[in-house]
């Protein structure tokens, strides 16, 4: 078998080798005018048109996302890529992912890969295609294999409750996901856990023209069996909710809800769910819909009030509430004075508003306490040394014709992931020519730290000003910008992301036994405002950098070819725009300027050795030594290498090529 595998390396490699002039490079730094845009452009262009999707940028991979099905990913590719070297065969995903998982079991240090990359540039495919290659190569024992599979069917149910059809991408995430998989001392998967990052709860009430709701609704109602909908008070037809059709495109072609339920309930069934938690979620999940249905009527004096209970009373009796109670809290509110609670009606505007804000907290929590609960059943407690591999996919810039607090706050956190490129990479880069005494030249790159600081900076940031305008009692007085910005875009109200009391109240005492998981009666005694979603979601930010900066990364670029979601079609225009966002060039410029490739002496004499009568069949001095006397006996020209204190440093990859060359036969 081995044999088999290193001939096909071997081919592997000489495809890559002698049609490297007809495809482009397949690593960057390979390119001549390097410091060129256009060049770049070209390059990927090249190799888009030959269905060669993966570019090197030395360590980092960029990845093009084809839109069409390329035979990639078969087992004969997984098992290609299973212990190579990195440079010794054409980029790919496995690579990356084989790469870190050697390391963490050589060094036993724990890893994580970032993708990241634009709605559609295709970081969820990415991040599944590397959990299934290391599902399928890892080794794994019998009892183990649940733990496998339940971390891979963890996707199909996050993705169904938190991933929507956009106009930009038909399964697009609307929720940044980093998860774990915790690997044993022998490298076997054992378990893992995920944590979830701003679910955009907004669209569980409204959807743009083109868009729908969360998966989840649709793939109920296709494929919800009769009695399950009967007992749910719920039609087949997506168009009878209003939750459900206002992108007008409920029934959508290019989805198959009926088949993904299936898949869905399949992986519910693995990982654990008891029939009595599906019955509270899906509870849950159509009394959201029966939510968007409940209509108000102004009453005589302005107040609001509900003409048709119909759907008061399935939510009442899905949650498990008095529907009087229910239908009070819809439309009235409780103000407490000193002594006593005042109850006073909503105004039709208001009655709407406290009912999509319920919508929404129903369902973010019901997502968090999915998430949770997924976790439990990841955990794997018999196993005690615990080495991870952090796969992080979360959304990337966005720029839209209008953006709102969901952009500030997704664009704020791809400032702060590239701030953690730029300190990891380029100052990491630079600090090891420094130790290892290798000449360097300083690299001019911008850092964006003064973006961040702008947004998280304590009292000065935008976080802490929009928070003191939140709490600002009463209705604000003078006309300050942050004004000026929620007429415009309606900050405050998303920061504050409030659910009136009177309806937690509710959801505090309802039956149904998940919402009571999620709105505990804790939080009624506390009489401390909850932090709000900006300062919630720059915490969170802080902890998952925390989380990152103790990991060896990895680095994935998706790029997204065209706005069309067609195969064979590369927009010029908006891939330059990405490789100019995504850092690319500046990327490239240090990769360059420095060496493609490194390797302690230790490790490249190993593996070289044999390339040597000096060195073979062992070198007893100095590694360093050794390697030197090795390469000037294969004839390393002096501008192609640096050797310093520990390690040899190679300019080119293709320096590397001609050495593997020389090692195969
Ligand atoms: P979002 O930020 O909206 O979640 P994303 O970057 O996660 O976007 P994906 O969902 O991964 O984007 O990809 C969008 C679509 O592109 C996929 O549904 C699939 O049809 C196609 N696609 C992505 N990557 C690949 C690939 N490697 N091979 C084939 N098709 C792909
Ligand atoms: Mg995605």
């Amino acid at each position: 078998k081995e044999e088999v595998r290193r001939r096909h390396i071997r081919l592997h490699m000489e495809g890559a080798l002698t049609a490297r002039d007809k495809v482009g490079v397949q690593d960057f730094v390979l390119l001549d005018a390097y410091t060129s845009e256009s060049a770049f452009v070209d390059n990927l262009r090249k190799r888009f048109s030959e269905n060669l999707i993966y570019t090197y940028i030395g360590t980092l991979l960029v990845s093009v996302n084809p839109y069409q099905e390329l035979g990639i990913y078969t087992m004969n590719q997984m098992e290609l890529y299973q212990g190579v070297n990195f440079f010794e065969l054409p980029p790919h995903v496995y690579a990356i992912a084989d790469n870190a998982y050697r390391m963490m079991c050589s060094e036993l240090n724990n890893h994580f890969i970032l993708i990241s990359g634009e709605s559609g540039a295709g970081k969820t495919e990415a991040s599944k295609k590397i959990l299934q290659y290391f599902a399928v190569t890892c080794p794994m024992t019998e009892s183990l294999q649940i733990a496998r599979d339940r971390l891979l069917l963890s996707n199909p149910v996050l993705e169904a409750f938190g991933n929507a059809k956009t106009l930009r991408n038909d399964n697009s995430s609307r929720f940044g996901k980093y998860m774990d998989i915790q690997f044993d001392f022998q490298g076997i998967p054992v378990g893992g856990h995920i944590i979830s990052y701003l679910i955009e709860k907004s669209r569980v009430v409204y959807q743009n023209q083109g868009e729908r709701n969360f998966h989840i609704f649709y793939q109920l109602l296709a494929g919800g069996e009769a009695e399950r909908l009967a007992y749910l008070g719920l039609e087949r037809d997506p168009q009878l909710y209003k939750y459900l059709s206002q992108g007008h495109c409920a029934k959508e072609l290019s989805t198959n809800d009926k088949n993904d339920w299936k898949t869905v309930c399949n992986a519910f069934s693995v990982i654990d769910f008891t029939e009595g938690d599906l019955e509270n979620l899906f509870g849950i999940i159509a009394s959201v819909l029966h939510l968007g249905n409940v209509c108000f009527q102004e009453d005589d004096q302005g107040c609001a009030a509900i003409p048709d209970t119909h759907e008061i009373k399935w939510i009442a009796k899905l949650l498990g509430v008095y529907p009087s109670v229910l239908l009070e809290a819809l439309t009235h509110r409780k103000i407490e004075a000193k002594t006593e609670q005042v109850i006073c009606p909503l105004t039709l505007e208001l009655s709407v508003y406290a009912r999509d804000a319920m919508a929404k907290a129903v369902y973010g929590r019901t997502f968090t306490w999915l998430v949770n609960k997924i976790n439990s059943s990841l955990v794997n407690k018999d196993c005690t040394q615990k080495t991870v591999i952090g796969l992080l996919d979360i959304y990337g810039f966005e720029v839209f014709d209008k953006n709102g607090f969901e952009q500030f706050c997704i664009n704020y956190c791809n400032e702060k992931l590239q701030q953690l490129l730029i300190e990891r990479t380029l100052k990491a880069e630079q600090a090891e020519y420094e130790t290892e005494g290798i000449e360097w030249e300083p690299i001019q790159y911008f850092n964006n730290k003064i973006i961040c600081d702008l947004v998280e900076e304590r009292h000065k940031g935008i976080i802490s000003i929009l928070d003191e305008e939140c709490i600002r009692p009463g209705p604000a007085t003078d006309l300050s910008f942050l004004e000026k910005l929620e007429e415009k875009v309606g900050f405050l109200e998303k920061n504050n992301d409030l659910l009136y009391r009177h309806l937690k109240e509710v959801l505090c005492r309802c039956q149904n036994s998940i919402l009571r998981e999620c709105f505990l009666v804790a939080e009624l005694e506390n009489r401390r405002r909850p932090p709000t979603v900006g300062t919630q979601f720059k915490n969170s930010l802080s902890s998952l950098l925390e989380i990152l900066i103790s990991k060896e990364p990895s680095y994935i670029r998706c790029i997204k070819p065209n706005e069309r979601k067609e195969p064979s079609k590369f927009d010029d225009f908006l891939v330059r725009h990405q490789i100019k966002y995504l850092g690319l060039m500046e990327h490239l410029r240090v990769r360059r300027a420095g060496f493609a490739y490194r390797r302690k002496y230790e490790h490249f004499l190993q593996r070289y050795k044999s390339l040597c009568p000096d060195t073979w069949p062992h070198w007893h001095g100095p590694p360093g030594e050794g390697v030197e006397r090795l390469i000037k006996y294969i004839g390393y020209k002096p501008e192609e290498y640096k050797l310093g204190k520990t390690k040899i440093f190679i300019r080119f990859p293709r320096t590397l090529f001609a050495t593997e060359d020389a090692f195969e036969f």
